[in-house]
């Protein structure tokens, strides 16, 4: 294959740091990673093996299609479908992994087909997916694996937090169960209370900061990396990019890179993002096109065509420069990247 001229470098290390982190920090609880949307676009295969071979033990996807992607699993490993089963995932019962039913008609779905060993979601507040408390006696009989919950404000200090964890905790005694999980990432944060058995993060796995407790612990997994097709000199007043949004104050050496907001360095970093070389930042100036991002180079008198930049892409940094989410800032990231992981 030809490599491209960007790619993105994955901290294989970084990534397992993370997940012991997370697991110190739930206590006692067992540490799960969710790796739905491919692993939040870094590729959920190689964040599975890497994860499996540290001790990681339950991961969780979207989709069977994504479920079944990830077959065969390493030993010993266990994958729940987060959003259960429907009548046509059914034909899916060959691909060895859990559903998490969320409603009644899910579970009697899964009931009809035999049972088998099944998670459960119970709804205690966010009103997404999962089983009203008052709907748990439809559950009687069926083996249940992890009997769980979702936080909705984990990543702010708020009193539906410890609402809902009461309210799991008042359920789980009507429920035979073998273990009990509440937190994402920013739930484990909260604390061992929010722990129980398992865990279940993916942001900060990935390098995100979800809440001030994991700041500088949490270490940047996915950096983008994009060579220089061009360097050329703009004259004071000459513009650059699309609508000539930016005009050169003086004249400024700049440089053409290979990447671009179909590799999701999105449109809100025009005029805000900066690429990094040896430790200097190098400002984005004018739009980000699809495949093309202007930086000043002024300050990098040695960089020419072919030499690789790396793109500042800190996510707690990049979200607070861009808007973005840091979970949007990981899934935009596209497919013509090269994965690279050291
Ligand atoms: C995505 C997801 C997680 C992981 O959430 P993060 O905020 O990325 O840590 C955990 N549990 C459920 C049910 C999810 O959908």
């Amino acid at each position: 294959m030809l490599a491209p001229p960007h790619r993105l470098r994955l901290d294989g290390a970084a990534l397992v740091a993370n997940w012991r982190w997370l697991k110190a920090r739930g206590g006692g609880a067992a540490c799960g990673a969710a790796v739905k949307a491919d692993g939040y676009s870094l590729g959920a295969r190689e964040v599975v093996a890497r994860l499996a071979a540290a001790g990681c033990r339950d991961f969780f996807v979207a989709t069977w299609a994504e479920a079944a992607a990830l077959m065969p699993l390493p030993s010993g490993v266990s994958l729940s479908v987060l959003h259960g089963v429907r009548s046509e995932d059914m034909a899916a019962k060959n691909v060895n992994a859990r559903p998490v039913l969320n409603s009644p008609e899910q579970v009697r779905r899964w009931r009809d087909a035999g049972g088998g060993p099944c998670d459960v979601m119970i709804d205690t507040g966010i009103n997404r997916l999962g089983l009203s408390p008052a709907d748990v006696g439809l559950l009687d009989g069926l083996s249940v694996e992890t009997l769980m919950s979702h936080l909705a404000c984990a990543d702010e200090d708020r009193p539906e937090n410890a609402a809902q964890s009461h309210a799991l905790i008042a359920i789980e005694g009507s429920v035979p169960h073998q273990r009990l999980s509440l937190a994402n990432s920013a739930g484990v944060c909260l604390g061992p209370d929010y722990a129980f058995d398992l865990t279940r993060p993916g942001l900060a796995l990935y390098g995100g900061v979800p809440r001030g407790e994991a700041a500088g612990h949490i270490r940047q997994v996915a950096f983008p990396e994009a060579q220089i097709l061009q360097r050329r000199r703009v004259q004071a007043g000459d513009a650059v990019g699309y609508n000539a949004t930016w005009q050169a104050p003086r004249d400024t050496e700049i440089a053409i890179l290979n990447i671009g907001y179909a590799d999701g360095i999105l449109r809100a970093f025009s005029g805000v993002g900066q690429a990094l070389a040896n430790g200097r930042a190098l400002p984005f100036i004018g739009r980000v096109s699809m495949d093309l991002i202007a930086i000043d180079v002024t300050a990098a008198p040695d960089l020419g065509e072919g030499d690789w930049v790396a793109i500042d892409y800190d996510l707690p940094r990049a979200s607070a420069t861009s808007g973005i989410a840091q979970y949007e800032l990981l899934t935009a990231l596209g497919d013509r990247f090269e994965r690279i992981w050291v």
